[in-house]
């Protein structure tokens, strides 16, 4: 019986194809690593590149202005005490006192044995901040201690009068953000899922609290739509709203995209009414005015917050997932990834049949490359073993020179997913591509 993508896809076989084609190393790994702290290699960064420009890109479709904005990684304890995360940024956890293993409260049952080493023995429940806290300069004392931040948004609340005075912008508008955010999570686990330094994607949202209902409506069905434009499986993608239970006592909605992942369903991607809990904060502690004048009104008002926020790393995981497939193809099996073209690290890869075809195709190789495509030419082993080695990085299109190509002025192209060739003329592949890619 055929396997479920289900029963295909595991976060081991995943973990093992990042590292043996490249997309991710364990940071520092020869000193026995850090948990939750990875390296990408050359065919990982080319499929962040991809994702961070597919979620730009997807931002520069919708009506309403968004400016880019990039903060600092490091911000004074004032900050981050105005905005409740020296005070509220923590996980309840406990530890064993046996084995010293510590445990996110909502991850065990305190009335059962430690999952790590069966005995029952756990310390009293305690709050941990999971900022990174460090010191600036040499003079020790509360105004040196900084942290790095959690979260990408808060700068753009603080630089907010600069940023709309040197853009003279009107509500409503977006502030993007794209940047690495440090949690010192208690439990880093799931590969790229949770980790302790990764890299988020942010749209803040401004506008106006009476219409903040509606454009909060349009952002989660844009930011869903996001997911399928990226080739995203429908039905391994949610909306889950949020309990009134669960919500921060400023906000008034919050939706989660979930994706399906073989560890369940879990937030990809959080979609927060914010009211205008930041702003404030930072008028109330910093003494300084950061609202905005509204033309229309002629007053000056502080904007309500919708943020969508992603993780890139996360996002990465998920991309790989929902594309992991194993088929049989003549008899052979192979490990394939069906990503998006438009995510795909390697474009297409041009193979030479014999040796004695390696010049001709080497320079077709060049003159794509030239034009900015992201290839490889690949010469070494038989062509099957070629098509396997792109199939497991998801290089959508494979190119051969045969015997005919010399006379013919072709070569063959032959599709990742189907795995049809087709003859296709020589000056007319970089067209193919420009077409296939979109
Ligand atoms: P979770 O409940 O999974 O801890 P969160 O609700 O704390 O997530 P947010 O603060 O809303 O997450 O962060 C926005 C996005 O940043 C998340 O949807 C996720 O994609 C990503 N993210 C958050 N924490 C991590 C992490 N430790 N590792 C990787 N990505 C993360």
């Amino acid at each position: 019986m055929a396997l479920t993508h289900e029963q295909k896809v595991t976060l081991d076989k995943l973990v093992s194809l990042c590292k043996r084609r490249g997309f991710v190393y364990q940071s520092a790994e020869i000193y026995g690593g850090i948990n939750g702290v990875y390296d990408f290699g050359h065919l990982g960064t080319l499929l962040k590149r991809n994702l961070r420009s597919t979620w730009l890109s997807s931002l520069s479709e919708v009506p309403g202005e968004i400016i880019l904005f990039e903060g600092a990684l490091l911000g004074p304890y004032a900050l981050w005490k105005a905005s409740g995360h020296v005070d509220h940024f923590a996980d309840q956890m406990v530890e064993c006192r046996d084995c010293k293993h510590r445990f996110r409260i909502d991850e065990i049952d305190l009335e059962k044995a430690c999952p790590h080493c069966g005995k029952k023995n756990w310390s009293e429940v305690r709050q941990f901040n999971m900022m990174f806290q460090t010191q600036i300069g040499a003079v020790q004392d509360q105004k040196s201690i900084a942290y790095l931040r959690p979260e990408t948004a808060q700068e753009i609340f603080v630089n907010f009068k600069n940023v709309i005075t040197t853009n003279r912008l009107k509500l409503p508008f977006g502030i993007a953000q794209i940047g690495k955010a440090f949690r010192n999570e208690i439990t880093p686990k799931q590969f790229l899922f949770r980790m302790r330094e990764f890299e988020q994607m942010e749209l803040e949202w401004f506008c106006k609290e009476e219409n903040a209902k509606k454009h909060f409506e349009f952002w989660k069905d844009n930011r869903f739509n996001f997911y399928l434009s990226i080739g995203i499986k429908k039905e391994n993608l949610r909306l889950r709203y949020h309990e009134p239970t669960e919500l921060a006592h400023y906000s008034t909605c919050c939706t989660d995209v979930e994706y399906h992942f073989p560890f369940g369903w879990k937030e990809l991607e959080g979609i927060a009414h914010r009211g205008n809990y930041d702003l404030s904060q930072h008028i109330k502690h910093s003494g300084k005015d950061l609202s905005i004048y509204d033309e229309e009104t002629k007053k000056s008002i502080v904007p309500t917050v919708i943020e969508c926020s992603v993780g890139v790393d996360r996002l990465f995981l998920t991309v790989l997932f929902d594309a992991y497939d194993e088929d049989t193809i003549e008899g052979e099996s192979r490990v394939v990834l069906k990503l998006s073209p438009k995510l795909a690290p390697i474009k297409a890869a041009f193979f030479p049949l014999t040796k004695k075809q390696n010049e001709p195709m080497y320079k077709i190789y060049e003159a794509i490359k030239n034009k900015g495509f992201i290839v490889q030419f690949d010469e070494s082993g038989s062509i099957g073993k070629r098509y396997r080695r792109n199939d497991e990085i998801g290089t959508p299109y494979c190119f051969t020179y045969d015997f005919e190509s010399d006379s013919d002025k072709k070569v063959t192209a032959r599709d990742r997913d189907t795995t049809k060739q087709e003859r296709i003329a020589i000056d007319q592949i970089e067209l193919f591509l420009e077409k296939k890619l979109i």
